[in-house]
C-alpha cells in the first residue's frame, strides 16, 4: 500500500493513473499534478469511474519549480514520483526527490529546451547523490525506451551467452484518420526524428544523415513496412550495459505522407527551436506548431490498427550462432477502450506503471540512478502480458537485418 505521486496530464499521464488505478493494493493514495489543473480533473474523474479506485485526487504543479514542488511532495508524502511529464522537467523533479527524500521514475531521458539533444549524462550524474539519499531513481521505463531494454536483458540473461547485433524495431501501423499527427508530444517528437541519425557499430557510434539508411522490414501480424534507421536513447545505455554488442540500431516505420509533411515543417522552419519575433513577442516555432497540431492525447476515438515493437539479437549460446525476436503488439482501438487513450500513450504508461509496481513492491531494489536493464528483467515479463502488453518471442528466424 503505498503513494504516487504522478506529474503530467498527457496522453501517457492518462494511461498511468488508469493503469495505477487498476492495483490499489500497491497503489493506495494516487495524486496526480500537472500544468494544467483541469486535464488532471478530466483523467481522475475518468480512472475513477473506470475502476472504483478510492483515492485519486489532483493538483496544480510548475514541475519546473523546484520549491513548489518540494512543498507538494512533503504534504502528500508520496513514496515515489512517477514522470510522465516533458524531459525538460526530468532534472527539476530528481531535484525535488532529493530534497524530500523520495524514489523517482520516468519514461524519457533528460533533453534542454534550448538544444535539441538528448543523452544520459545530465541524469547518470545524480547517481551518487541518490545513493548516498538511500533513494532509487529508474530512468526510461516506456516501451522504447524501456521495454525494449527489458526484452534486451531477458535475452542476455536466459537465451544468449553474449549478444553481438541487436536491432530494436518500432512499428506504428495505426490510422488516425489526420493528415499528419504526432504520437506524442508533438515538440520531444518532432526534434527526436528530424535530428541525425547514429548507430553503433564495432566500438564508434557512426552518425548518418536523417532517414537516409532504411530498410523494409516485415512485422508481426502487419506485414512489410519502411524502417528508418534513426538514433534512440535507450542504444546509449544498452550500448554501456551490454559491451560484448558488436552493433545497435533502431528502426521506426514512417509513412510517406507523414514524411512529406515533416519535409515541408522543416523546410519552411516550423520545426526550428529557436525563438523568433512575431508582433514584438518571442516565440519558438516548433511550440507554436504544438498549439495548431492535433493532440495526441486525443487521437485514439478513431484509431485504428496496431503498434509492433521489438528486439532482434544474434548472438552465441553455447558455441553456436543464434538469433532471436521478442516483440509486443498492441491494438490502438482496445487501448482506447480501456483507457481513452491510443497505443502509442498506452505502450508508454503500462510500463511506467509497472515499473513503479516493481520498485514498490521491491522486485527492484537499488540505491542511485539506474537503466531498466540493470534491474531483474523476470518480475517485470511476468506481468507485462496480464497488465495488457502481451509479448511473444521467436527462435531462429529470418531477422532481415
Ligand atoms: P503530452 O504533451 O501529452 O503531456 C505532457 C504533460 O506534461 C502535459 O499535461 C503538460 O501540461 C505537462 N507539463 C509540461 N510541462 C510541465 C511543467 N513544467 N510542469 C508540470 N507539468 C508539465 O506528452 P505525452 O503524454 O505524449 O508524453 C509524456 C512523456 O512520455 C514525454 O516525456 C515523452 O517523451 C514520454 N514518452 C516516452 C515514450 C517511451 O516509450 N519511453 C513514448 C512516448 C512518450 P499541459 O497539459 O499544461 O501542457
Amino acid at each position: 500500500m503505498s503513494k504516487i505521486l504522478i506529474i503530467g496530464a498527457g496522453g501517457v499521464g492518462r494511461v498511468v493513473v488508469y493503469k495505477c488505478a487498476q492495483h490499489p493494493e500497491v497503489f493506495s493514495e494516487i495524486l496526480l499534478a500537472s500544468r494544467t489543473k483541469s486535464k488532471c480533473d478530466i483523467i481522475a474523474a475518468g480512472a475513477i469511474k473506470a475502476t472504483g479506485h478510492k483515492s485519486i485526487t489532483t493538483a496544480a504543479i510548475d514541475a519546473e519549480d523546484v520549491p513548489a514542488l518540494s512543498a507538494l511532495i512533503r504534504s502528500f508524502q508520496p513514496e515515489m514520483v512517477l514522470n510522465v511529464a516533458l524531459p525538460y522537467q526530468d532534472l527539476t523533479i530528481m531535484d525535488a526527490c532529493l530534497e524530500t527524500g523520495v524514489h523517482y521514475l520516468d519514461t524519457a531521458n533528460y533533453e534542454p529546451k534550448d538544444e535539441a539533444k538528448f543523452e544520459y549524462s545530465w541524469q547518470w550524474a545524480y547517481h551518487d547523490r541518490f545513493k548516498k539519499a538511500g533513494l532509487l531513481a529508474v530512468l526510461g521505463c516506456g516501451f522504447d525506451p524501456g521495454v525494449t531494454s527489458i526484452f534486451t536483458a531477458r535475452a542476455a540473461k536466459h537465451h544468449f551467452d553474449e549478444i553481438h547485433y541487436l536491432d530494436i524495431v518500432d512499428a506504428n501501423a495505426g490510422s488516425h484518420g489526420k493528415a499528419f499527427a504526432t504520437n506524442f508530444n508533438p515538440e520531444i517528437n518532432i526534434r527526436e526524428i528530424t535530428q541525425k541519425g547514429k548507430y553503433y557499430e564495432n566500438g564508434r557510434w557512426v552518425e548518418t544523415e536523417p532517414h537516409e539508411i532504411w530498410k523494409d522490414l516485415t512485422y508481426p501480424n502487419i506485414g512489410p513496412r519502411r524502417s528508418y534507421l534513426l538514433y534512440h536513447e535507450e542504444l546509449e545505455s544498452l550500448v554501456k550495459h551490454y559491451p560484448t554488442l558488436k552493433r545497435a540500431r533502431f528502426w521506426m516505420t514512417f509513412g510517406e505522407e507523414y514524411l512529406t509533411h515533416l519535409r515541408v515543417i522543416q523546410n519552411i522552419g516550423m520545426a526550428g527551436i529557436e525563438p523568433v519575433k512575431f508582433k514584438g513577442m518571442d516565440i519558438v516555432p516548433l511550440e507554436f506548431l504544438k498549439a495548431v497540431l492535433p493532440d495526441p492525447g486525443g487521437l485514439g476515438e478513431n484509431y485504428t490498427g496496431q503498434t509492433s515493437i521489438g528486439c532482434r539479437i544474434r548472438g552465441i549460446k553455447d558455441g553456436k550462432e543464434r538469433s532471436y525476436y521478442i516483440w509486443n503488439n498492441c491494438h490502438h482501438a482496445a487501448a482506447y477502450k480501456e483507457t481513452g487513450a491510443q497505443g502509442v500513450s498506452y505502450t508508454t504508461g503500462v510500463p511506467a506503471m509497472l515499473g513503479a509496481m516493481m520498485m514498490l513492491t521491491g522486485k527492484w531494489p537499488g540505491k542511485g540512478v539506474f537503466n531498466v536493464e540493470e534491474f531483474n528483467p523476470d518480475p517485470f515479463l511476468e506481468k507485462l502480458g496480464e497488465c495488457g502488453l502481451p509479448w511473444e518471442e521467436e527462435f531462429g528466424g529470418d531477422l532481415e537485418m
